[in-house]
């Protein structure tokens, strides 16, 4: 059995798997009877660093590119949070001109390796997992009519994908597994789901949460780590696929200050109790309204 990623783009048509060796016939240029024509329906699934290296060339934060420029989706029947890129009603990728991608030398991982695909598998009882490649042909485009053969090794160097493929992997990696992890019992709560968010995509919200006292509190890094996840966004985007890896698999590489857990629970459960106190409290003053309201 293996596990797979899916498509980052819908196609009725049953893809041709290939090794990095294989030839595509294929080729793409401003000038082509269907320029743009793959940007006017598009479907594109973000990984972390995508959003990064959109939003710097966009020169806007991580919360404005998210709220402006992606939606959130389901990547599975556990509801684990994936984002795509906005789109106009007519389902044209609003980064889309005439001349066309107005952010082309940050375009998405899924925009440079279009019309191939790729996926991550892992194979049943394999430690590591392996890339894998299929070519998708869809009628609006007629890149697959030109004269040229290229190997999908050197297709991903022309499309500069190698760097992008090995800053996604680790994030690749961790789906994979979360993936594979088999059925969870019922869904994962809104609360884990949010943070799962916050660590793939959201890292001003993340770097909050690592910068702040009770983070500090409960995690032992120096202030050399602190520095470097303040200004540097790669960084962080690692730091956070890290946590995640240590909170969802147990890959305990981060160390934990001794007593943290005993005082989070602690401190858990105190507010559980003052919350407890304080709803039996508005209950008792609501029915001694009520009994005050028959009397009068
Ligand atoms: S980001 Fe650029 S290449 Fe990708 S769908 Fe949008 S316009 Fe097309
Ligand atoms: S050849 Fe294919 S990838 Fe290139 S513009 Fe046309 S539809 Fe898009």
């Amino acid at each position: 059995m293996s596990e797979q990623f899916d498509i980052p783009f819908k196609s009725d048509l049953v893809p041709t798997v290939m090794e990095p060796g294989s030839k595509l016939k294929f080729r793409c240029y401003k000038g082509i009877s269907c320029f743009n024509a793959c940007c006017k329906s598009a479907d594109i699934q973000l990984t972390p660093y995508d959003i990064l290296r959109l939003k710097d060339n966009l020169g806007m934060s991580v919360t404005d590119f998210l709220k402006n420029h992606t939606v959130p989706f389901e990547m599975d029947k556990d509801g684990i949070p994936g984002i795509k890129l906005r789109t106009d009603n007519d389902g044209a990728c609003l980064f889309v001109t005439d001349e066309g991608c107005s952010v082309y030398n940050d375009r998405p991982t899924a925009c440079r390796y279009y019309p191939v695909g790729h996926m991550a598998i892992r194979e049943a009882g394999a430690t590591e997992d392996e890339a894998r490649y299929f070519l998708v042909r869809e009628d609006h485009c007629k890149g697959h009519e030109e004269d040229r053969e290229i190997s999908v090794t050197d297709y991903r160097k022309e499309q500069q994908v190698e760097q992008y493929d090995q800053i996604n992997r680790e994030w690749m990696q961790l789906i994979l597994k979360k993936k594979s992890a088999g059925p969870s019992i019922g869904r994962p709560s809104d609360t884990s789901l949010q943070f799962f968010f916050m660590c793939c995509y959201d890292m001003d919200r993340f770097r909050r949460f690592v910068l702040s006292d009770s983070f500090k509190a409960s995690y032992d890094m120096d202030d050399a780590f602190y520095a470097t996840v303040e200004k540097e966004d790669l960084a962080l985007m690692s730091f956070g696929i890290r946590l995640l890896k240590q909170i969802l698999f147990g890959d305990e590489t981060i160390a934990v200050k001794p007593g943290a857990e005993e005082k989070r629970l602690k401190e858990r459960r105190e507010i559980l109790e003052m919350r407890r106190k304080a709803e039996i409290e508005i209950h008792r003053q609501k029915e001694e309204q009520q009994k005050k309201d028959v009397l009068s």
